[in-house]
């Protein structure tokens, strides 16, 4: 497997691969890697064959976090992650030392040289996750764009458990014309149904043991709503009090919108989709489900 820790190195091998008609499939990542994250690499495998190249990126993207968020105390640990991304048969893994990405500096108020450019969609990321982390998205995109352009794969994979985010970069792929395919993978969950996530690890024994909540109010939804249609502040509403069970739960959001467009659903049928966010003490867990 090889490692690459510089954007001149990535950017020479991706031509050569390019050269010689090879595949690739990308996975983009923030490293702390659980099975949620091999799962999508499996996806990226059985998608470009054996005798493609399959690409995961390392980097903790600091332009996605606002100041006073989890950046310093995102969890990281290369030489695991490395470790298994060997044992699941990836073939290079790009992690971008410090200030490789972001030439010029990562603090976008530097001014002078310092790095100021950035892809933002406009539309589907203004919702949710973009109400609650207003530059979020535009991190993300600028990042997965200059990632695109470095690495050149043929094929990109998306876990389902950011489904905006995988909406946002599908519509960022088509309107800016990426010459690749965006796959999502299904959500990868613990045994009790909590959505893995590289932040799990932040919660306490009672936090944890609380977290299942997220599941419970998105399979409670889904039942309700097979039902019958239900209006969107009915659910709501109850999806508060099945998070009241969680003393330790605090909501941020909780959304019924159409899966293509993002736009909110009034009333909420079978096919529509639920996310939700909330808080335990710092930690902020996302997760979704199609009802
Ligand atoms: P992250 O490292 O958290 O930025 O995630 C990198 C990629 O893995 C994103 O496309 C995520 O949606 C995906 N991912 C994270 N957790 C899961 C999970 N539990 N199941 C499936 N995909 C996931």
């Amino acid at each position: 497997m090889q490692k690459i820790h510089t954007v001149l190195s990535m950017e020479r091998q991706a031509w050569k691969w390019r050269r010689a008609g090879v595949r690739v499939a990308l996975v983009p990542t923030m490293g702390y890697l659980h099975q949620g994250h091999l799962s999508l690499v499996q996806k990226a495998r059985s998608s470009v064959g054996p005798k493609g190249r399959v690409v995961v990126s390392i980097y903790v993207n600091p332009t996605q976090f606002a100041p006073g968020e989890d950046l310093s105390k995102y969890p990281r640990d290369l030489k695991r992650d490395l470790a298994l991304c060997r044992a699941a048969g990836v073939d290079a893994v790009f992690a971008p030392r410090d200030g490789q990405m972001y030439e010029g500096g990562e603090s976008l108020e530097t001014g002078g040289q310092a790095f100021s450019t950035h892809v933002v969609e406009h539309c589907l990321s203004q919702s949710m996750e973009g109400k609650s982390r207003p530059t979020h998205f535009r991190g993300v995109t600028t990042v997965v764009a200059k990632l695109f352009h470095l690495v050149q794969p043929e094929v990109s994979v998306f876990g389902a458990k950011d489904f905006q985010q995988a909406a946002v970069i599908r519509r960022m792929v088509r309107d800016l014309n990426f010459p690749l395919q965006v796959l999502v993978a299904p959500t990868f969950r613990e045994k009790d149904g909590l959505a893995m996530s590289s932040r799990n690890k932040f919660l306490s024994d009672s936090e944890r043991a609380q977290a299942v909540v997220l599941f419970q109010a998105l399979q409670w939804a889904s039942a309700c709503v097979r039902q019958s249609p239900r209006r969107a502040s009915f659910l709501k509403n109850r999806v508060q009090k099945i998070l009241a069970q969680a003393p330790l739960a605090r909501l941020d959001y909780v959304a019924f919108f159409d899966p293509l467009t993002l736009v909110p659903k009034p009333k909420v049928a079978p096919g529509d989709q639920m996310a939700l966010a909330v808080f335990f003490g710092r930690t902020r867990l996302i997760d979704n489900r199609r009802l």
